[in-house]
């Protein structure tokens, strides 16, 4: 690999989602999922990674790395505990949490709902519910007032397709439902949830900058030759994403984003309607395919909707557990990031401490630093230093592909 610069302005930051690493909401959907025995290693989200009470810590050290962007979540099973009444505590704990993270000098994205609902909602069929945009909503305005003089970028909701897929037609989140005409229904919901709420925040906070995050696929052909497998690609990157980030963006002439957020992992070969992986190609701890270039090929999707749009890679990162190959990961994304020349503007990286990975439980560690499941201590890793030295060096320079990427190699 050669060394690069990232372009005037770039930023690297982290993401995070608050049932994955807060701790203490036993009365929200993934709570229950884990009551279920639907979680791989029995582990529950209500502990996570303590980082509700470690906060100060956990920001001392993004700080420390040079970390100056992060995108972090609501739990709304604390902030409206019960339909219609809202938590004073929860916001004054998030209000800490954004005084804090300006004291040291980084920015926040927030998202509002990121796959985790209050039971009262789930009960109630949640986003299945009509009238789930107006909940929505509700929750939308009370956020605004309570956090918007300390907080001005909003991501409404995270991955409407991965919420409806795997909750509603591959029954592998919670509710397990398995139809898809509900899945559909389920993203047209939210598709209008994000569409009013983008509205409504900009009616409350002018200034305001808000988006959607969506999971995008590099859907390719498993055998490029064969015309079944062109036709899964087409069917499934169609109706996976492409429709829905075109909803999310738009309605007859009018817009609802001011930035695209991406979330992008892998690239799924297509031989049927599920997902496939490239035969022999380099894959992390889940099985899934490392694909550098698909990060670009989709951001040029999302590009020729709205070129005018910045991007912002709101998730990008690995399942590592030995930590030995992502510094390889991210350099080799960020490599095709800045030589697409797409309005790509930030990076945030998934993530910051390893965290509760859903169904997958703590069995996959996708953190730039580590945490002890005894004493809760962090250790940044050695992908948590390669981190901060592209931030200080404002790109990846041939002293740390020497160092940090060079011996690095993918599994297969
Ligand atoms: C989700 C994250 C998740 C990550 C890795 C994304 O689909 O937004 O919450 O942890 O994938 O599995």
């Amino acid at each position: 690999m050669d060394s690069f610069r990232f372009p005037e302005g770039f930023r690297l930051g982290v993401s995070s989602a608050a049932t994955q690493i807060d701790g203490g909401a036993e009365n929200s959907n993934w709570y229950d999922w884990y009551k279920k025995g639907k979680i791989k290693d029995n582990s529950n989200p209500s502990v996570a990674t303590r980082h509700r009470e470690l906060m100060a810590e956990d920001t001392a050290i993004m700080a420390s790395l040079g970390i100056r962007d992060y995108r972090f979540g609501l739990e709304w099973a604390r902030i409206e505990p019960e339909e219609g009444k809202f938590s004073e505590a929860e916001f004054e704990a998030v209000r800490r949490e954004l005084e804090l993270l300006k004291e040291n000098g980084i920015r926040p994205l927030l998202t509002i709902h990121h796959f985790s609902n209050p039971m009262w909602f789930e009960e109630r069929n949640g986003w299945l519910l009509p009238e789930s945009k107006e909940i929505f909503l509700r929750l939308v305005k009370k956020t605004v007032e309570e956090l918007g003089d300390l907080c001005c970028e909003y991501v409404t909701i995270n991955e409407p397709n991965v919420y409806a897929n795997n909750g509603f037609a591959a029954g592998l989140f919670p509710p397990g439902h398995t139809s898809i005409p509900e899945a559909l229904k389920v993203m047209d919901n939210m598709v209008a949830a994000h569409r009013a709420a983008y509205k409504l925040i900009h009616e409350l906070r002018p200034d305001a900058r808000v988006g959607f995050a969506v999971h995008l696929r590099a859907f390719t052909p498993r055998n490029n030759f064969n015309p079944w497998h062109r036709i899964c690609a087409k069917i499934s990157e169609r109706i996976f994403q492409s429709k829905l980030v075109k909803s999310m963006l738009f309605e007859k002439n009018e817009r609802f984003a001011d930035f695209i957020g991406v979330n992008y992992y892998t690239r799924t070969a297509s031989s049927g309607l599920k997902d496939g992986v490239m035969p022999d190609c380099p894959k992390n701890d889940l099985g899934w395919e490392i694909f550098p270039e698909g990060i670009a090929l989709c951001a040029a999707k999302v590009n020729r909707l709205a070129p005018d749009l910045p991007i912002y890679i709101t998730e990008n990162g690995t399942a590592d557990a030995e930590d030995s190959f992502r510094c390889r990961y991210i350099a080799e994304h960020l490599k095709a990031v800045v030589r697409s020349g797409l309005p790509i503007t930030r990076y945030y990286h998934w993530c910051f401490v390893d965290n509760w990975e859903w169904c997958e439980g703590f069995t996959a560690k996708f953190g730039l630093v580590a945490f002890n499941p005894e004493t809760f201590e962090r250790t940044v890793k050695k992908s948590g230093r390669f981190y901060k030295a592209a931030i200080e060096e404002k790109g990846i320079s041939k002293e740390i592909i020497e160092v940090f990427v060079r011996p690095e190699r993918y599994k297969r």
